[in-house]
């Protein structure tokens, strides 16, 4: 049954459009004019609502502050040539989103709801969507705790809001990504799975780190033995070996990224073997000295495709062949674009038309 979402709208006085450098765009400091907002009491979703971008007022007791009750999610629209905007496999995100929800003792948002709060929001803001190639307007809902209330216990409130941004093209500067033998992202159990606010906050240091020792980023590994490639900063990581595309199964400790997941079945599509399983950083170190590794790269919405350059663990350096020359990942970053930004028929129906 699906339900129509009733949601409330209060239009802003005047639009920030104008004064927004669209040759500018930093990721996630311009916000459109509106915003939208729900609630979660009594035991259901109400209070939809469109409003415009601003502050919002909050105890400071709410335990999403203390005890993390939060996560997001991520995802973009797109400006078709016809003018047309479309946002990517958005029923993706919404599954992950109780998906995450669950994990963290937080309520379902029923998945229409989900997808009918970003059309309306990206319809309201639709001049936010930007003309030009490869810019895009990002999407983030995301949902907190808001019980004042300092007990360790699940809130029995909550917001559910989904702001937006228009973002600049990001530019692939190939990296030099560190494998991560110290620090973990995830461990067996947890909740590395779920897009919980928690997981970046604990993220940062090890980054900070490997940023201070010259990498632009850096790969997980296992939390037991770190013998095991898991991902790649918030990103999920691939390779190409031996001409089959290897990426690690999705486990607990693995955020099931929608990128990943496109570029698998594309890959297949192409007639290539896929390889989903338990990827050793020995076997990927090995496959890059005798030239049998061509590509590794980062899947995830931000960046599509994000190719390495070079990898180092414990002080040695692996370089791979030149990534701006790599067949599949310029290959495949095209076929998703092209899909994203409707230069193709979409016969898989991965485009949602606002
Ligand atoms: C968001 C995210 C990804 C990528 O997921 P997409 O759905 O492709 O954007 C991968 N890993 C982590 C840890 C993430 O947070």
């Amino acid at each position: 049954m699906t339900e129509t979402l009733n949601i409330k709208v209060t239009k802003a006085t005047s639009s920030k459009l104008a004064g927004v450098d669209f040759d500018n765009l930093p990721f996630g400091k311009t916000f459109s004019d509106h915003m939208l907002t729900a609630d979660y009491a009594d035991g259901e979703w109400k209070n939809f609502e469109i409003l415009p971008f601003g502050d919002i007022g909050l105890s400071p007791a709410i335990s999403a502050l203390h005890y993390g009750q939060a996560f997001f999610e991520g995802l973009k629209a797109y400006k078709h040539a016809d003018g047309k905007i479309s946002v990517f496999r958005p029923e993706k995100n919404a599954a992950r989103f109780n998906k995450s929800a669950e994990r963290l003792c937080m309520p379902a948002l029923p998945e229409e709801f989900f997808i009918q709060s970003i059309a309306a929001i990206v319809d309201m803001d639709r001049n936010w969507v930007p003309t030009k190639e490869n810019y895009t307007l990002y999407i983030r809902p995301f949902m907190f705790a808001t019980d004042p209330y300092l007990g360790v216990a699940p809130s029995s409130t909550y917001k559910f809001m989904v702001l937006l941004g228009p973002t600049g093209p990001y530019f692939s500067k190939n990296l030099k990504v560190k494998i991560e033998t110290e620090y973990t992202r995830a461990s067996e159990g947890g909740f590395g799975f779920a897009k919980a606010a928690g997981n970046y906050g604990g993220s940062m240091l090890p980054a900070k780190k490997a940023m201070e020792q010259g990498f632009d980023q850096l790969i997980w590994t296992d939390a037991k033995t770190h013998e095991y490639v898991e991902e790649m900063g918030a990103a999920n990581v691939m390779f190409v070996i031996d001409g089959k595309l290897v990426t690690p199964s999705t486990r607990d400790t693995i955020l099931n990224g929608v990128t990943r997941e496109s570029i698998i079945q594309l890959a297949k599509d192409f007639g290539m073997e896929v390889e989903e399983r338990r990827v050793s950083v020995k076997e990927v170190l090995e496959a890059i000295a005798n030239g049998a590794c061509t590509d590794a790269f980062g899947a995830g919405t931000a960046a599509t495709i994000a190719q390495v350059a070079e990898i180092v663990h414990e002080g040695k350096t692996y370089t791979l062949p030149n990534p701006s020359e790599s067949v599949f990942a310029v290959k495949m970053r095209k076929a998703l674009d092209d899909i994203k930004y409707g230069r193709v028929e979409d016969v898989k129906g991965w485009n949602f038309v606002v």
